[in-house]
């Protein structure tokens, strides 16, 4: 296997299937059993989950509400996002626990990083919700972090896209992907792939990221199993 233990960022939209707004269970039992595919061959898995199928804090934002609060909302709704996942993976038979940056004691365990790894190594998935704690922050910020903290050897970003592109392939059909970039590149060629913030403390951290399509069956299996798949950025 190409990796001992990862970090699993997958964005709250992922968990809307093809609806528009809140979760798909049949979404959430096919990541579960991707995830029980890796955890059977000993990988040791993270997960951090994002809020945006439920709540941004910049669109409420946009319609006059304070940020802050917003924000607030957004990082609830990853820990909704989070239990969601939680109960997925349990249906599975996959040992969990998930931890929150705010406290929500009767819901969930506070974040504290030995425990994490504990957790880990005795072979449980570790899901974090809450983002960071902080508002003005994204779960990519949250997933880099905790990646750098847990001593990830790798943060695999699931998207619906296969990696990453010269331009939006959903719009460009002249894109062309990527299979090995450097951090430096994909700054000077202004790409996305993360906001700026969690890009550049996993760059500062030298924390290789793969964005890949987690949407297709089995790809999580190959990724581990060291096949070339995905976009991989390293320095
Ligand atoms: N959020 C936050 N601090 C964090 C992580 C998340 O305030 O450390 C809030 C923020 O409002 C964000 C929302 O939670 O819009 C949902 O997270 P995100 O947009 O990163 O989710 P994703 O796009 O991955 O679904």
């Amino acid at each position: 296997m190409k990796f001992k233990r990862i970090l699993l960022k997958l964005s709250g939209e992922a968990l809307m299937g093809n609806r528009q707004y809140g979760i798909d269970p049949e979404r959430l039992s096919e990541y579960a059993n991707d995830i029980k595919s890796i955890t059977a061959k000993g990988i040791e898995v993270a997960i951090v989950i994002g809020g945006g199928n439920i709540f941004r804090g910049v669109s409420g934002a946009s319609n006059g509400m304070d940020r802050v609060q917003g924000d607030h909302m957004g990082m609830l709704a990853t820990v909704i996002n989070g239990l969601a996942l939680q109960g997925a993976l349990e249906d599975a038979g996959i040992p969990t626990r998930l931890q929150t940056a705010i406290k929500i004691n009767e819901v969930a365990e506070p974040f504290i990083r030995r425990k994490a790894m504990r957790h880990l190594e005795k072979g449980r998935v570790v899901i974090f919700g809450g983002g960071t704690g902080n508002p003005y922050f994204t779960t990519d910020s949250a997933a880099v972090l905790r990646a750098i903290e847990i001593e990830a050897d790798v943060i695999l970003k699931g998207t619906r896209v296969d990696g990453i592109y010269t331009a939006d392939p959903e719009k460009d059909t002249d894109a062309v992907k990527f299979d090995h970039i450097t951090f430096d590149d994909v700054l000077r060629k202004g790409l996305k792939v993360m906001d700026t913030t969690a890009f550049t403390l996993s760059q500062e951290n030298e924390l290789p990221i793969i964005v890949f399509d987690m949407n297709k069956k089995g790809n999580l299996l190959r990724l581990i199993s060291g096949e070339k798949i995905g976009t991989r950025v390293n320095l």
